[in-house]
């Protein structure tokens, strides 16, 4: 998606004039702060669908200040939602990983609103027609990566009867067909009828050399590290049942060996069409459990169990929380070198020589500690500059005397 705050309201430079007072001052407000782009989690939002087909997404931009000294309106922030388990990067990498109902993260800040003339006169700046134009909105791109989040994960190669599973314990009515592949986004659906319920995802197939890149499965097996308790599917017709269920085995085990670990069950499944389909499955796990999703044989069973399994797991499970990256912010301040001078720029930076009054040497001592803290005189040194350089800052050009420097070497005067 491509993203874009706001834009901050301009400050206005207006002149107060009223029939009395014609030269009355100045009087413009500032302009209001730009919309900001803010990601939510909602468990109304089922997937990423509206997002892709709507990538670009901008918040609204700030009033201008205006006469009177009447602020700008303040830009509406675009609340987008997204569903429990959105993973988000942008350039930089990884953003933010949202988990749980409500959390946000925002992917655009809002530019801020410029000052009017009302503000800026104030103090000992006296140019009446000052005015600070809004800051723009941050723009971004950004990728989002839905993680499935389910309680039960069916995993199977293709064709082991997953998606006839998902509908046999669901509402859900995914895709079935004779071929693999069938699934290509894992189908979601809720089982547990009237009593404890529980999500239940179908994962696409998975073939042979999945987890090292080959065949599409691979870009599905991401979706599995989510799920609290799987089910393993193995087709109780297939010619080596074990083999199959070994390859699966296999294949989840390089794509992440944690999953060996998680919590699961074996499920054979098309009992209808053998005749020893208990023997077969005894081969594969001793507690192993037959179904037939067309006959509907074992079908409660397999619901009883896993509700069980569930809530085993979710009782031994962490608490699974958020995590947002905070990024700093844009930098307070710029250094820049124009021939011999170093231009300094930055808001704050401007703003606070733009107030202080030059001739009050106290004040000149109070600006220039906050200009150290800031790490102006640091980024100056590292920039190069030397005592007696020239710094401009705000149109004001001083003397770059560092007060390390100083300290140390000023035996002389
Ligand atoms: P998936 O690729 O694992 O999702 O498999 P599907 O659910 O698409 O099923 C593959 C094929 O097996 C389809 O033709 C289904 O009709 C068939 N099938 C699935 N479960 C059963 C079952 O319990 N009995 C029988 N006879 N056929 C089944
Ligand atoms: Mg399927």
């Amino acid at each position: 998606m491509f993203v874009r705050a706001g834009r901050g309201g301009d400050g206005s430079a207006s002149m107060r004039s009223e029939p009395y007072t014609p030269h009355g001052g100045p009087d413009g407000g500032s302009g209001g702060a730009g919309g900001s782009v803010i990601l939510e989690v909602s468990g109304r939002s089922r997937d990423l669908a509206w997002l892709r087909d709507h990538p670009h997404q901008r918040a609204e931009a700030g009033g201008p200040g205006r006469s009177n000294k009447r602020e700008g309106a303040t830009g509406m922030d675009l609340v987008l939602t997204v569903p429990d388990g959105t993973l988000v990067r942008d350039e930089d990498g990884f953003l933010a990983d949202l988990i749980g109902e409500g959390t946000q993260v925002v992917v655009a800040r809002g530019g801020r609103g410029g000052r009017g003339n009302a503000v800026l006169s104030r103090g000992r700046n006296r140019n009446v027609h000052s005015v600070e134009k809004g800051e723009a909105g941050e723009e971004r791109r950004v990728q989002l990566e839905l993680r499935t989040v389910a309680d039960v994960g069916l995993v199977g190669l293709p064709n082991a009867g997953k998606s006839t599973l998902l509908a046999a314990l669901s509402a859900a009515r995914p895709k079935i067909a004779d071929y693999p592949f069938t699934t290509l986004t894992p189908n979601l659906g809720v089982a547990g009828g009237d009593e404890e319920r529980f999500v239940v995802a179908d994962l696409p197939g998975l073939v042979e050399g999945a987890s090292g890149g080959k065949g599409l499965g691979h870009r599905f097996l991401r979706h599995i590290m989510r799920c609290r308790v799987l089910v393993e599917i193995v087709d109780l017709s297939g010619d080596r049942p074990d083999a199959d269920l070994a390859t699966l085995r296999e294949e989840l085990r390089a794509h992440d060996p944690e999953l060996a670990r998680r919590r699961r069950l074996v499920v054979g499944t098309k009992a209808d069409l053998v005749e020893d389909a208990e023997a077969r499955a005894a081969e594969l796990a001793p507690d192993a459990l037959v179904v037939s999703a067309v006959e509907g044989r074992g079908i409660a069973e397999l619901v009883e169990r896993l509700r069980a399994a569930v809530r085993t797991a979710a009782e031994e499970e962490e608490e699974r929380t958020a995590e947002v990256v905070l990024r700093p912010a844009r930098p307070p301040f710029t250094v820049r070198r124009e021939g011999s001078q170093f231009i300094v720029a930055g808001r704050n930076v401007e703003r606070w020589v733009a107030e202080t009054d030059l001739e009050d040497a106290r004040r000149v001592v109070e600006l220039q500690r906050r200009l150290v803290k800031a790490g102006v005189e640091r980024t100056l040194s590292e920039m190069g500059a030397r005592r007696g350089d020239e710094v401009v800052i705000a149109g004001r050009v001083f003397e770059f005397i560092p007060e390390l420097e100083g300290d140390i070497n000023d035996g002389s005067a």
